[in-house]
């Protein structure tokens, strides 16, 4: 059947402002409408949602609004026929340049002169902690659209830049690939490891304290990928016991990031609040990949971005 309707559910006022992305909308042939969890769907509906709702599976096609589409029930959406999408392949410059700023604000400790600052305080740095990140080594982990838009970016900065990725095929600006089962191997010599994996049952924990102990000791991680994917209690011992010198985090277990955190109180530490995709620009990027897919499912095709 073809759809009839696009229903954006309210939840998508998480991300971006919902009105936005609904008017970005306007060019579908179809009434976009603003749908709350009383919204009674069928066949000819389509749904973009930030949050999964259990009465979506009724619907004719639901599009996830982020990449990372963990909360939604695959095997429920496989079972009833209803396909669903996300919204990978849009997050390369967004995600990539935060991960640049993190290195570059690491290796020229921007983040210490601005807590200093905080205080008006003139500070000189211990002589050997500032750095360039030139000719410094980054390991990417996961080398989709966000671990490729941070190995191009990354190389274009002059460091070497090697990665972890489940086929051996390269890739632009890396310069070794080492299968998952080597992870030890591919993050023993890098000044920086970035997470860029999806949350699934293999990367849950996938960072524990077997893998700090082969990290350098001058060594950061940045995760902007998913909480889970890092054991957190075992960051927060490798931190204290300097097995680790700091990370970079945009994810977290637990989001909010709960006050009582030890995480909040290191200096070599950045917390981002999960903001890695958000621009003034989001609404529209969404948009346009909603819409993209959406023709898809009118005229029969394959639908990108289909992960059940
Ligand atoms: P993507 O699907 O383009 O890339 C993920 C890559 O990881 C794929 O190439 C996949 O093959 C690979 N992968 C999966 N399991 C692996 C494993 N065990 N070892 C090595 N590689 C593995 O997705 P993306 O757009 O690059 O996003 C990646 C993840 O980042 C998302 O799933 C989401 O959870 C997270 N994300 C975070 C933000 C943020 O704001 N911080 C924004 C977008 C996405």
């Amino acid at each position: 059947d073809p759809l009839e309707r696009l229903c954006v559910h309210e939840s998508v006022d998480e991300k971006v402002p919902i009105e936005s992305f609904a008017a970005a909308l306007d060019d579908l042939p179809v009434p976009v409408e603003i749908v709350g969890d009383d919204a009674g769907l069928d066949e000819t509906d389509a749904v973009a949602s930030y949050r999964p709702r259990d009465g979506f599976i009724d619907a004719g096609w639901v599009h996830c609004i982020r990449a990372g589409y963990d909360e939604f029930d695959t095997e429920a959406y496989e079972d009833a026929g209803t396909p669903l999408t996300n919204s990978t392949g849009i997050h390369d410059t967004t995600v990539g340049e935060l991960v640049v700023g993190y290195m570059v604000m690491f290796a020229r400790r921007l983040h210490v002169y601005r807590d200093k600052q905080t205080r008006r305080q003139w500070y000189d740095p211990p002589y050997d902690r500032p750095f360039t990140v030139d000719t410094e080594s980054v390991c990417v982990v996961g080398l989709g659209t966000i671990g490729r838009g941070v190995a191009t970016r990354a190389s274009a900065l002059g460091m070497d830049v090697v990665g972890v990725r489940r086929s051996d095929a390269s890739v632009e600006g890396v310069s070794a690939i080492y299968p998952p089962d080597e992870l030890n191997e591919a993050i023993g010599d890098a000044r920086f490891v970035v997470l860029a994996v999806p949350d699934t049952p293999e990367t849950e924990g996938m960072i524990s304290t077997a893998e700090f102990q082969h990290m350098r000791s001058d060594a950061y991680l940045i995760n902007v990928a998913r909480g889970p994917v890092v054991d957190e209690d075992a960051l927060i011992s490798a931190l204290d016991d300097g097995v680790i010198a700091g990370a970079g985090l945009d994810v977290f277990r637990t989001e909010p990031l709960p006050e009582s955190s030890p995480l909040w109180d290191f200096e070599e530490v950045i917390v981002s609040p999960h903001q890695g995709s958000t621009t003034n620009c989001y609404h529209r990027d969404l948009a346009e990949l909603a819409e993209e897919i959406f023709r898809q499912y009118q005229s029969g095709e394959p639908l990108r971005n289909r992960v059940a």
